[in-house]
């Protein structure tokens, strides 16, 4: 079984061209994609509203999370596999590179658990980073 029927599988989704090729996509991409990039990826095969189902059922389900990273547009990244379909586990810092664009997922920088003050209850936290990836900075070479 290939890694994205793995994932189809895990998840109980049912298999549908559109889930299939947007998986893909977020399979063959290091970063993060925005509506618009994967609406231009994958040409004109579906609508707006099947795409924006498709990502909403990912998000629910665990699989996908989304990424305000202040660009004005909403990206999506592949959750790692501590998320289900109750409670998303995204704690990692969200890299913006500030030469191609693009939005990185960090999971190897461990974020230490931080104590609120009393009555503060955390729902999400959000850590972003800016600066320039390493696809970059190793073409700046
Ligand atoms: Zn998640
Ligand atoms: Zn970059
Ligand atoms: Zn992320």
């Amino acid at each position: 079984m290939n890694k994205l029927h793995q994932i189809i599988h895990k998840y109980g989704l049912r298999k549908t061209n559109c889930r299939t090729d947007v998986l893909n996509l977020f399979l063959e991409n290091k970063h993060a994609l925005a509506h618009a990039a994967i609406e231009q990826q994958l040409g004109k095969q579906y609508d707006r509203v099947t795409l924006y189902r498709t990502l909403h059922s990912f998000e629910e389900k665990g699989l996908l999370h989304s990424i305000n990273d202040g660009s004005g547009a909403v990206k999506y990244a592949l959750c790692k596999e501590a998320c289900n379909q109750h409670q998303h586990h995204d704690n990692h810092i969200h890299f913006s590179c500030t030469s191609c664009g693009q939005t990185y997922c960090i999971n190897e920088v461990h974020i230490p658990a931080l104590r609120m003050p009393a009555g503060y209850q955390v729902r999400e936290l959000h850590f972003s980073a800016q600066g320039i990836c390493s696809s970059c900075s190793k073409a700046q070479k």
